[in-house]
């Protein structure tokens, strides 16, 4: 619950001080319930980690690098922590959703399959090994086929009516927020200096594809819970008291936003990480940082004016995440 990605003034609930709600875990708590009594390892899905947004002002590449990494050790982490109260622990299975929605946010599937590759190699590399990783190219019925053919039949299988998802849009606050959220993510996207379109027309598109983006990860975690039906479904968008879905964070400070480490870089400062934009951490002067070869985060410098502060008063130590 500490790390609970509520809606705003879904804190509020119906509870008095920081005592959990029990609308707000309701929903969950049988699901964990069995697991913990059969002894077993309570099982978490999480829909997420698509691929790099193709904005380059945004992110640093194609392949995910230590925004991701740093997601995925506080993930880890997290199932360590419940470990040292249930010992059988706890797994979380990333539904890496891009595949099902690549055309829709102009990422070539190409890019999909090497974001996909590298993020399970990071996952085997986790001390906790709490971590894996479930793509629709697991699907066993739909193993071999083309990509166009597994979005498809999704489609066939798991979407709904375009009038279904107006509707939804129309009634669901927390539809509502994601259709606001993507329709601005996809209309930045595409705000890139080759295009000629207008602002409006850009707009247009972009409400567009949102509800075909909605549509696709709609259907993907209908499949998600029908694949997985004693897990805990958790999301990475914010959730509505009483939710069946249980919003959680990427990191233990959880004060990025609507920024997700695939739409974003990871920024160190003073030893404390924290998602931008790579056009804000090269705005600001933060040092771009390789590893392995590759672009991986920034280090930015202090903004307070080195000479003033040293004479007036020392460093504070950096708050550290815990
Ligand atoms: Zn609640």
């Amino acid at each position: 619950m500490r790390h609970r990605r509520g809606a705003p003034g879904a804190w509020r609930c119906d509870t008095p001080g920081d005592a959990p709600c029990e609308r707000c875990l309701l929903p969950h708590l049988e699901t964990v319930r069995q697991r913990v009594r059969a002894g077993e390892p309570v099982v978490f899905v999480l829909p997420g980690f698509p691929c790099k947004s193709p904005n380059p002002a945004k992110v640093l590449g194609v392949l995910p690098d230590r925004a991701e990494q740093l997601a995925l050790e506080f993930l880890d982490g997290l199932c360590a922590r419940i470990r040292e109260i249930h010992p059988p622990g706890a797994r979380i299975v990333l539904c890496s959703d891009g595949r099902v929605f690549s055309e829709l946010i102009d990422v070539p599937d190409a890019h999909i399959t090497a974001y996909q590759a590298e993020l399970g190699r990071m996952l085997t590399a986790l001390p906790g090994g709490a971590l894996s990783l479930f793509s629709a190219d697991d699907l066993a019925e739909m193993r071999g086929e083309p990509h166009e053919r597994v979005r498809a039949w999704l489609d066939d299988h798991y979407g709904e009516s375009a009038e279904e998802l107006r509707a939804q849009v129309r009634a669901d606050a927390e539809v509502l927020r994601l259709y606001r959220a993507l329709t601005r993510f996809l209309f930045e996207d595409r705000l890139t200096p080759e295009r000629t379109e207008s602002r409006s027309a850009l707009q247009r598109e972009a409400r567009r594809r949102a509800y075909g983006v909605i549509g696709r990860s709609r259907a993907w975690g209908t499949l998600v819970s029908a694949h997985f039906p004693e897990a805990v479904r958790l999301s990475i968008h914010p959730q509505d008291c009483g939710s069946p879905k249980f919003g959680i964070r990427l990191s233990a400070r959880g004060e990025d936003g609507w920024l997700t480490p695939w739409h974003a870089v990871a920024v160190e400062r003073d030893g404390v990480f924290a998602l931008s934009r790579r056009s804000e951490a090269e705005a600001e002067g933060a040092r771009l940082v390789h590893r392995d070869g590759r672009p991986s985060h920034f280090v930015a410098t202090r903004t307070v004016p080195p000479a003033r502060e040293s004479a007036d008063r020392p460093l504070a130590p950096a708050a550290r995440p815990t």
